[in-house]
C-alpha cells in the first residue's frame, strides 16, 4: 500500500521547502519529493544578493539553511521523480520511479529548467566545454577565454561570476540591448574582463575531437559569418517549465506553465502550484518563497474543509 500523507510537496526548491515548513508547522504530515538534491535552481546559482536577511549568500548555502527550516517541524524528504498524479476521489496518488505515495493534497513546486539553444555542437560538446552552470563548471576555465550566450539575468549574473576565473568573458546576445536587471548591466559594462557582441546569433559550437574551440555566429547587422575562439561556452537562453508529469490534469497553459489563483489553487480541488512553475511575471527566490507560504497555509484550510 502507498504510504499516506496530508500533503505531498513535489519539488524541494525554495518554493517547495517553504510550503513544507508552513504545512508541517500547522501539524500536517508532509512529504517533500525531489528527483535530486534539495535546493532546486539555487544549487546552480553563485551569489544571491536579493534575498532579504543576507547581503550576499551562496545559492547552495541558502538551500542548506532552507532545508534545515523546512524539516524542523517533521516534514520528510524523499528521493524520486514524479511521473504522474492520479485523482482518486479526495485522495491523490503520486506515481514516482521509486514507488507510489498518496496524499489528501498536493503542492506542485517543480520549477523550471534551462533551455537548450538547439544548435550543432551543443549536445556533442556538452560536458566538454558546453555548460549551463557557471558555479559547477567555471573552475575548469581558469585563465581561459569563455563565451556566454544570452542577455537575461542568468547570462549576465553568471557571466560576472565567470570573470573571477576566466581571462575573458565574451557575451554574445541576439539583440542590441540586454534584458538583465539594470544593476547587473551596470556591473557588466564596468567589468574589464567582459566584452559584448551585439545583434549576433550563434549558429554552431565548434570543437576538435576532444573539446570546444569556439563558436560561429551570424552578425545580424551585416549578415557576415564570424568566429570567436573560446575554451568554454555557457548557455543561458531562458527556462522551460517542469510540468510534463502533469500534462493529463488539464491545469497547464498552452506554454506549459501551471495556472493558479491568488491562493495558489489550481482548478483541481486540493492541488496547488507555487514558484517558477506557475504562470507569473517575476520568477525569483523571494516570489517562490512567498507562494510557498501561501500554499502551506491554504492546504491547511482545504483539509479542514473536507
Ligand atoms: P526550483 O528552484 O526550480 O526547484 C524545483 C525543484 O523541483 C528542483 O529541485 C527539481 O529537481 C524538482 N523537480 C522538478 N521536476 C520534478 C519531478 N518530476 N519530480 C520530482 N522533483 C522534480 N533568483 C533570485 O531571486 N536571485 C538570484 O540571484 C537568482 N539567480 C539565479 C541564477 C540562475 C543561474 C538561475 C537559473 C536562476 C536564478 N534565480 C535567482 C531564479 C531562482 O533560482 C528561481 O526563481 C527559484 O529557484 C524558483 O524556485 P522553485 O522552488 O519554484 O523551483
Ligand atoms: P530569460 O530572462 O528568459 O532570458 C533569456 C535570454 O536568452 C534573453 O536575453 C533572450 O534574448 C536570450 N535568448 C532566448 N532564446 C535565444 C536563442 N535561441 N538564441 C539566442 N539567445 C536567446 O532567462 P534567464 O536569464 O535564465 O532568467 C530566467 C528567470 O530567472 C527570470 O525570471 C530571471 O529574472 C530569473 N533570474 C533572476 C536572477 C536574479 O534575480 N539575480 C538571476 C538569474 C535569473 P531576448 O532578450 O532577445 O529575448
Amino acid at each position: 500500500m502507498a504510504k499516506s500523507y496530508d500533503v505531498i510537496v513535489i519539488g524541494a526548491g525554495p518554493g517547495g521547502m517553504t510550503a513544507a515548513l508552513y504545512a508541517s508547522r500547522a501539524n500536517l504530515s508532509v512529504l517533500m519529493l525531489d528527483r535530486g538534491i534539495y535546493g532546486g535552481q539555487m544549487n546552480n546559482t553563485a551569489e544571491v544578493e536579493n534575498y532579504p536577511g543576507f547581503k550576499s549568500i551562496l545559492g547552495p548555502e541558502l538551500g542548506e539553511k532552507m532545508y534545515a527550516s523546512a524539516t524542523q517541524f517533521g516534514a520528510e524528504y524523499g528521493y524520486g521523480t514524479v511521473n504522474a498524479i492520479e485523482i482518486q476521489g479526495d485522495m491523490k496518488l503520486v506515481h514516482t520511479d521509486e514507488g507510489d505515495f498518496e496524499a489528501r493534497s498536493i503542492i506542485i513546486a517543480t520549477g523550471s529548467e534551462h533551455k537548450k539553444i538547439g544548435i550543432p555542437g551543443e549536445d556533442e560538446f556538452s560536458g566538454r566545454g558546453v555548460s549551463y552552470c557557471a558555479v559547477c563548471d567555471g573552475a575548469f576555465f581558469k585563465n581561459k577565454e569563455v563565451v556566454v550566450i544570452g542577455g537575461g539575468d542568468s547570462a549576465i549574473e553568471e557571466g560576472l561570476y565567470l570573470t573571477q576565473l576566466a581571462s575573458k568573458v565574451t557575451v554574445i546576445h541576439r539583440r542590441d540591448e540586454l534584458r538583465a536587471q539594470k544593476i547587473l548591466q551596470d556591473r557588466a559594462f564596468a567589468n574589464d574582463k567582459m566584452t559584448f557582441i551585439w545583434n549576433a546569433q550563434v549558429t554552431t559550437i565548434e570543437g576538435d575531437d576532444k573539446k570546444v574551440t569556439g563558436v560561429t555566429y551570424v552578425d545580424k547587422t551585416t549578415g557576415e559569418t564570424k568566429e570567436v575562439a573560446a575554451s568554454g561556452v555557457f548557455i543561458y537562453v531562458g527556462i522551460d517549465p517542469m510540468t510534463s508529469a502533469f500534462d493529463d490534469l488539464g491545469i497547464l497553459t498552452n506554454a506549459g506553465w501551471i495556472k493558479t489563483d491568488d491562493h495558489m489553487a489550481t482548478r483541481i480541488p486540493g492541488i496547488y502550484a507555487i514558484g517558477d512553475v506557475r504562470e507569473k511575471d517575476l520568477r525569483q527566490i523571494t516570489t517562490a518563497v512567498g507562494d510557498g507560504g501561501i500554499a502551506g497555509q491554504e492546504v491547511f484550510k482545504y483539509l479542514q474543509s473536507i
